[in-house]
């Protein structure tokens, strides 16, 4: 194995987070945000308000629907979309591009017509990019966390599992399969991906 200093990394690999609703990606990239600090975990825009505990610039940046259509007007978002037919939420490219060059990998945790959009933005780029699909250990385990996190009402419910659905048919579009049937695991497993020292069972 050849040591690199430093100094002497190139761009680092952007690593795209996706899977369907209430899989888990939320926990398993705070996981990673918490347990490693070396990774970039982009911060989305979105134009829904922020539940108790979420944190401006942090977990969202919370912004009006006006400066959402002046960031996708001026060519700052690397992918937005619609997620469950209600708010828009988008990756700014920005900050995404300037932690790459500085060699930090970087992870994006996003809906799957998101990864889709950065699939294609990276086609003919010279970014190089893998794409992690988070499963459910079944489907039937997915409609228990989706009933189970109640946070939002029966008509929502409803809109979830019938994108969940939709979304579960999208695995083999993926690079990589995680399957969510621990979060620490998970997390480990994506670390490895990652590339991050600590991970797959080294010495931190
Ligand atoms: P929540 O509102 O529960 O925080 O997130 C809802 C969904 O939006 C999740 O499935 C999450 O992956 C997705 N999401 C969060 N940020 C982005 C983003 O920047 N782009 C896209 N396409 N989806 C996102």
């Amino acid at each position: 194995d050849t040591v690199v200093p430093d100094d002497a990394r190139g761009p680092a690999r952007l690593t795209v987070l996706a899977g369907p609703t209430a899989v888990g990606k939320g926990t398993v990239s705070a996981d990673i945000r918490a347990r490693y600090p070396e990774v970039w975990l982009s911060v989305s825009a979105t134009t829904r308000s922020p539940r108790p505990g979420e944190v401006h610039g942090v977990h969202y940046l919370f912004v009006t629907p006006e400066e959402f259509d002046r960031m996708v007007a001026e060519g700052e978002m690397l992918e937005w979309a619609v997620v469950h037919g209600r708010h828009r939420y988008g990756t700014p490219r920005g900050p995404v591009e300037e932690h790459l060059a500085a060699g930090r990998p970087t992870l994006l945790e996003i809906d799957l017509q998101g990864a889709r959009q950065v699939r294609e933005a990276v086609r003919d780029s010279a970014l190089d990019a893998q794409f992690v699909f988070l499963s459910p250990p079944s489907t039937e385990e997915l409609v228990r966390r989706l009933v189970g996190r109640g946070t939002e009402d029966a008509e929502e419910r409803a809109r979830r599992l019938a994108t969940a659905e939709v979304e579960m048919a999208a695995e083999p579009e993926f690079d990589v399969t995680i399957v969510n049937d621990d979060v620490t695991r998970a997390t480990d497993e994506l670390a490895g991906l990652l590339g991050v020292p600590g991970a797959e069972g080294e010495e931190r």
